[in-house]
Parts: C-alpha cells; structure tokens; sequence
C-alpha cells in the first residue's frame, strides 16, 4: 500500500483528502477530493462540471466523494466535481466563462494559450499521468434532452479501446456510442494518452433530481466493481447497451424557434421530420429530416435554435 501523491501532498492508504489546487496562470482554485483506499488498485478519475451545466453530473460527483469510504476501497479515487468553476460561478450555458470556450473542446490545451487551454494542458500534463481510468460525468445541458447513453473511445490502442468498452457495459443506458475522436474531449484525449475512459449522459434540461443522480452513481459504484475496486458490493449484470458505431449530427443552418417532432429516445427512419425552424412571424423556414435510420439520442428542446447548432443527434444502429 502506497501514499498517493498530488499536488505536493502525500495522501496516506485508508485516509480521504478534500482540497483545492492552484494552477499556474489560471484563476481559480479548484476542488478535488481524494479517496485513497485501504488496499492496493488503480488510480480512477471521476470528473463532472466539464459542462458546468450539467448538473446531474456535479450532484452524483459531490455525493460520491462524500460516500466513498477508504476501508471499502482497493486503489485510489481522485475527484473533480466541479471542472469548470469558472462558467458554473457566471452561469454561462458550459463555456468557460472568460474564453467563451467548450472545455470539453480545447484538449490537449496549450500552456501558451487561452485559459481554457491553459486548464486542459494542466489536465494532461500533471494528472493523466496519475490516472489508470478515467469516468466524465455528463447531462443534458438547459436547452438539450438525451436519452440515457455513454460514450466509449473508439480511437485509441486496441487494449484500451476494449478496456474502455468493458466500462461502458457497465453503466446501465439502452446505448453505447463508440466515438472516433481521439483528441479535443477530455476522455478522447484521455484514450490517446493510454488511459481507459468513458463519458456517460443522463438528465435533462439542466434538471437535477435524485433518480437521475442516484442511477448515475450507481453506474460508478459498477464501473469499480468491474475495476476490482470496491470490495463490499457486487456487480450488477451488465447491461445489454446496444453498441453504435456512429452518430449523425444535425446541423441547424439559421437560427429561429425550434420546434423537434420526437421526445428523445425515439427511432426515427430516414426521410421522416425531426422538426422545424419557424421565423418569428411562425412560418417554417427550415425543415429537418432524418439523414439515416436510428435513435434520437440527445436533441435541443428550448425554443432557440442557433445556427450550426445541433438540432439532433441520431445514434445510427447497425443491423
Ligand atoms: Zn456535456
């Protein structure tokens, strides 16, 4: 059993650590606890407030830190529950709040550049290398609805694509979407430096409630029993998630009042309606329709749309 070093500090086998850490050229503090357990294992990264909207997320993180107890440990946890503090304290819609930037697209960062990117090159830099996996906590954002899903990285060396799949089973959604991005996300970034991971979706709307939250740490505390890290539950059988090799993306080209056809979760085939954009007189200017057969896993639900805005995603399913 050996001490867990961050940020200068030595955390001791069987001893919780709460703490804020400072980053050079970066203006805020951020929050982190550590859980380093009574037996040896890997080190698992839980971050959430990537998007600092997303509230289900930052709740399970918050309330995981407080549960998790060291004697029931075999490894170490490092959470994040907050990561950007800097839109969550401005109640930006998830963008930093000072760089306008998606944190979740700066990755890997640039000590030289925005803070954004400042923060994501510290990410990689000075904590990947202290991290066997990693678990981004995601949600539907104030003007988005998902159904339940995680993704896994589909762009990386074979053993941790497969490791990262496993994890993914593990989380109880009806999807998997196996994303080809292998850099500008934290978790993409993540598989590209060797580190296992996946990123789960739950909640809507930037609702919070404790049935959302409550499932989405259940899919942590089975993500560590698969780990081998927690040793006083047991595995809840896998899910059978049906794996999506691709997600098409629906662009919206203006802006005007929304108004999507389905709920989320719905199976579309291709050609039918999604929905409209209507000027602010009410007429349709704009009609979406369906590129391909599949699933309606996440779309905007508030009445804005934005130009180049994702009007929905449709998880294709292979048959
Ligand atoms: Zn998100």
């Amino acid at each position: 059993m050996t001490a867990f070093l961050f940020d200068g500090h030595h955390i001791q086998p069987g001893e919780k650590f709460k703490n804020i850490v400072r980053i050079e050229n970066y203006p805020y503090e951020i929050p982190y606890v550590v859980i380093n357990g009574s037996a040896d294992g890997p080190v698992l990264m839980l971050t959430a407030g990537v998007h600092n909207q997303e509230f289900i997320g930052i709740q399970s993180a918050v309330e995981l830190a407080r549960e998790f107890d060291p004697d029931h440990i075999n490894g170490t946890v490092l959470i994040f529950p907050m990561v950007n503090r800097s839109g969550f304290e401005h109640r930006t819609m998830s963008y930093t709040y000072e760089d306008g930037k998606n944190f979740n697209r700066v990755f890997p960062g640039d000590p030289e550049g925005s803070i954004s990117e400042i923060y994501a090159h510290w990410f990689v830099h000075d904590v990947f290398p202290l991290v066997d996996y990693c678990v981004d906590m995601h949600s539907g954002d104030n003007f988005e609805e998902l159904t339940p899903y995680v993704y896994c990285q589909g762009n990386a060396a074979p053993e941790v694509m497969e490791k990262s799949l496993d994890m993914a089973r593990d989380v109880n959604v009806p999807y998997i979407v196996v994303s080809n991005e292998y850099t500008h996300g934290l978790y993409n970034q993540a598989g590209t430096e060797g580190i296992p991971g996946i990123l789960i979706e739950r909640g809507n709307l930037s609702q919070r409630n404790t049935e959302d939250s409550t499932m989405m740490k259940n899919d942590v505390y089975n993500i560590m029993v698969g780990l081998g890290m927690l040793r006083h539950r047991k595995h809840a059988a896998s899910t059978d998630g049906i794996v999506l090799s691709d997600c098409i993306y629906q662009m919206s080209p203006q802006r005007g009042l929304w108004y999507p056809r389905w709920n989320k979760g719905t199976y579309v085939t291709k050609g039918s309606l999604i929905g409209e954009i209507h000027n602010y007189f009410g007429e349709v200017i704009y009609t979406c329709r369906a590129e391909t057969d599949g699933v309606i896993l996440y779309q905007t639900k508030s009445l804005n749309i934005l130009e180049d805005d994702v009007m929905a995603c449709i998880g294709v399913i292979d048959r």
